[in-house]
C-alpha cells in the first residue's frame, strides 16, 4: 500500500479529514500516515483548519452577505454622486452657457431711464419688433417688474387692432404677474405709465 504516492494521499485527504471515505480508503490512508512523517503534517494542519465551531458555520455566507452589502452600498453611493454630477453639471451648462439658457427660459429684458412719462401712457418697445410675443413653448408668460426701479409703474396691454387685453395694472418693484390672458405666439403692445425714473421690466 506504501506504493501510493503522497499526491494521492493528499487528494484524499480532504474526504478523509470529513470522514466521507469507504472503510477501504480510510485504511490506505491511516496506513501511509503512519510511515509518512510529511502526510501526517499534512494530515494535521488540514484537521486544525477544518475543525470548525457550528456557530461560525455562517461566516462565508456572513462575510458574503456583508461583502454584498458593502457592494450595493458602494453603488449606491456612486449612483448619487453620478446623478448629483450630472446635474450639476446640467445647471452649470444652462447657467453658464447663454444658448441654452436662452432657449430654455427665453427672457425679453427691456429698460427704461428718464421715463417722465407721468400722467401719460406710453409705448413699451419690446425686443426687435417693439412688441410683446411669446413664442416659446418654454416661457411662462410671466412679466416682473425689476427690484431695482424707483418706483412703481402701471400697465396695460393691447392686442394689433389697438382693443385693450389687459387693462392698467400696476406692479410694484421686485413684484410681477402671470400674463395668462395672453395668447402664445400672438404680439402685443404694452404701454407703461409711471413717474419711476428707471424702469425693467423681464417678460419670460
Ligand atoms: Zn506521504
Amino acid at each position: 500500500m506504501s506504493r501510493i504516492s503522497c499526491n494521492t494521499i493528499r487528494d484524499i485527504l480532504p474526504l478523509y479529514v470529513d470522514e466521507v471515505v469507504s472503510a477501504e480508503t480510510r485504511e490506505i490512508v491511516e496506513e501511509h500516515l503512519d510511515h509518512c512523517e510529511a502526510c501526517r503534517k499534512w494530515c494535521a494542519d488540514m484537521k486544525s483548519r477544518v475543525v470548525i465551531p457550528v456557530e461560525s458555520d455562517t461566516k462565508p455566507l456572513k462575510a458574503f452577505k456583508h461583502a454584498w452589502k458593502r457592494k450595493r452600498f458602494l453603488i449606491s453611493v456612486i449612483s448619487v454622486v453620478l446623478t448629483l454630477t450630472v446635474v450639476l453639471i446640467g445647471y452649470l451648462v444652462y447657467e453658464n452657457v447663454g444658448v441654452v439658457h436662452d432657449f430654455f427660459s427665453p427672457a425679453t429684458l427691456v429698460t427704461m431711464r428718464n421715463t417722465d412719462s407721468a400722467g401719460q401712457w406710453q409705448r413699451l418697445e419690446i425686443g426687435e419688433t417693439g412688441c410683446l410675443n411669446f413664442d416659446s413653448v418654454f416661457q411662462a408668460k410671466r412679466m416682473v417688474l425689476d427690484g431695482n426701479c424707483d418706483g412703481p409703474a402701471a400697465f396695460r396691454i393691447r392686442d394689433q387692432q389697438g382693443n385693450i387685453v389687459l387693462d392698467a395694472f400696476t406692479l410694484q418693484p421686485g413684484t410681477g404677474v402671470q400674463l395668462e390672458k395672453l395668447e402664445k405666439n400672438t404680439s402685443y403692445i404694452v404701454e407703461i405709465k409711471t413717474s419711476a425714473t428707471y424702469i425693467c421690466v423681464t417678460f419670460s
